[in-house]
């Protein structure tokens, strides 16, 4: 049978346990799962892609059907190259869907083959995001619920610097 390719797009700066919830069920959907970061996003981010892929492969070694990586392509296209049928998003919260809804809409009319499927966050990560995690980082907060163990020791270091 062929098999279930997705691609989960994200700017993962860094990955938390809300990403990783998304990623653990959405692998019930897929075969492999491309976890990808765009490299043509113009936003300020704390780790490096290089840095952000690290910390990913880290935390998901234990997975051998998914690959992580960068592209410089736009999404849809990273999509089709790897044989994807499907985006994988995770939704928050209301102000999460303005934003999920036309970034849906404007791939669609790019690649109408890719479908863009969400997954509702696990209420009690509804909450989490990157940003916030970086806050208390910087204030020297523990991030330990928010994180995996590999990145709160991550950002730790960094805000060492
Ligand atoms: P982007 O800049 O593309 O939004 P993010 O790394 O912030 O990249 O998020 C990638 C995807 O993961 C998005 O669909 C986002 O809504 C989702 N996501 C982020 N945090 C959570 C969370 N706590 N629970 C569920 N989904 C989340």
């Amino acid at each position: 049978m062929e098999k279930r390719i997705g691609i989960y797009p994200g700017t993962f700066d860094p990955i938390t346990n809300g990403h990783l919830d998304i990623i653990q069920r959405g692998l019930k959907l897929f075969d492999v799962l491309y976890v990808v970061i765009p490299n043509n996003i113009q936003k300020q981010s704390l780790f490096t892609v290089d840095e952000r892929i690290a910390l990913i492969k880290e935390v998901l070694k234990e997975y051998d059907n998914v690959v992580i990586t960068s592209t410089d392509k736009l999404t849809v296209d990273f999509a089709e190259e790897v044989g994807a049928f499907a985006m994988l998003r995770g939704l928050r919260m209301v102000s999460d869907f303005e934003y999920e809804l036309q970034l849906s809409a404007i791939n669609k009319v790019m690649k109408n083959e890719i479908e863009t499927i969400f997954i509702m966050s696990s209420h009690e990560l509804s909450f989490l995001s990157s940003s916030s995690v970086k806050e208390i980082a910087k204030f020297g907060g523990d991030t330990s619920k928010f994180v995996p163990t590999a990145v709160t020791k991550a950002l730790v270091e960094k805000f060492k610097k």
